[in-house]
């Protein structure tokens, strides 16, 4: 069950940590901890975000349950990084909806996206799949399915909101966590300068390889105690390059479109080799984190968050898995469907994104710029 106050047991359990010191090898949380002196809302939601709840301080503590004390830190630190989407979300009114993710809610948006696709290319005149044109089948037009004018008045639209959201979410963040009042005095020239470029570096290297997965030298439990390997950091590196390599084609395509070389493009050509490779890999790593997710020791994490994790990786995976439909059948009579529903979910995940579990990969990079620049 979920701490009533998570940040009076934050602060209760950093104190105790602070005192012990014993895990100050496992993760970069344990160091940035030492160098504080009190643990307010600020600083909790910043060590929150270093921690990638790997479980190691919970299996060697000596102060975890049955002791009195009831030591929980990788619990602790899930409730909290919640908390601190939650503190952060823009608008604040949206907030709770990190709390009403499931897989059934994204299922739901899913199918609400769909039915408004849908709409769109009925009021195109073009969406019948029972009768489909067959030219404009021949030649993958799903322009004739969906006009671009349309896609891109509802895409541009959810995006620019969606980036407004996640900029203003990540700022809060920083600001929060630059000014976080426990630092020590002589660790807070940190606070008065910007991160120099080799502080951003070491910050950039740390999240793109997932250092801290393999914490102390050793890969990261994938399921109890004692069960340790590199899948839960291929798992997470296949999910954010395949999102990037995605986000590549889709980008080459739109420079393409303004150069005047429109869709549909060849099987070898670049938009579509990018979003087959990111489509993949959105399929072996959403896939593997949710097995994992099934695996893991439910003492180390906090269970009533299960449903944002997997919400957002059935969103996920749901888009890859209609993105590769849609390119292996778009020369065919099932192309206006396959499109209609691939791009209503690409709608919903967008949708989720500053209410779900991606907000995790940007404040965790926040997170570890801080680190660096206070380490330095
Ligand atoms: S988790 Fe336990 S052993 Fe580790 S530093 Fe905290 S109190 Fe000490
Ligand atoms: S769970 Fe892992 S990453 Fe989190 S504080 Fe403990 S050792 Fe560090």
């Amino acid at each position: 069950m979920t701490h009533p106050d998570p940040l009076r047991e934050g602060e209760r359990i950093m104190t105790v940590c602070n005192a012990c010191r014993y895990c100050e090898g496992y993760c970069a949380v344990f160091p940035a901890m030492e160098m504080r002196a009190s643990f307010q809302a600020a600083d909790l939601h910043y060590l929150a975000n270093l921690c990638h709840n790997c479980g190691e301080c919970l299996y060697a503590c000596q102060y975890a349950a049955p002791h009195e004390f009831a030591i929980n830190v990788p619990r602790t630190l899930a409730e909290l990084r919640l908390v601190s989407y939650e503190a952060h979300a823009w608008p604040g009114l949206l907030a709770r909806a990190f709390r009403r993710q499931s897989v059934a809610t994204s299922v739901a948006l899913a199918a609400a996206m769909i039915a408004v696709m849908l709409l769109a290319a009925m009021a195109a005149g073009n969406a019948s799949s029972a009768s489909p044109d067959p030219a404009s089948i021949r030649a993958a037009d799903f322009y004739h399915v969906l006009p671009h004018d349309v896609m891109v008045a509802l895409f541009g639209g959810v995006f620019t909101f969606v980036l407004v959201a996640l900029g203003v979410g990540l700022a809060r963040f920083q600001r929060e966590t630059t000014r976080a009042p426990g630092l020590l005095p002589q660790a807070s020239g940190g606070r008065e300068t910007r991160p120099t470029y080799t502080e951003t570096w070491t910050a950039m290297r740390a999240a793109l390889t997932l250092k801290y997965l393999r914490g102390h030298g050793a890969d990261c439990t994938d399921g109890g105690q004692e069960s340790r390997s590199p899948l839960r950091r291929w798992f997470h590196h296949c999910t954010f390059f395949g999102f990037l390599l995605c986000a590549a084609s889709t980008s080459v395509a739109a420079v393409y479109h303004g150069l005047g070389w429109t869709a549909p493009y060849g099987y070898l050509s670049l938009p579509v080799l990018l979003g087959a490779a990111g489509g993949w890999g959105l399929v072996v790593g959403p896939a593997g984190l949710y097995w994992i997710g099934g695996r893991r020791d439910a003492a180390a994490g906090d269970p009533a968050q299960r449903p944002l994790d997997r919400g957002f990786i059935v969103l996920l995976l749901s888009t890859s898995v209609t993105g590769l439909l849609l390119l292996a059948g778009r020369e065919t009579a099932a192309m206006p469907a396959l499109l209609v529903i691939h791009l209503g979910i690409v709608l919903a995940l967008f949708i989720t994104l500053p209410y779900g579990k991606f907000v995790h990969g940007l404040y965790r990079a926040a997170a570890l710029m801080q680190y660096s620049h206070e380490r330095s």
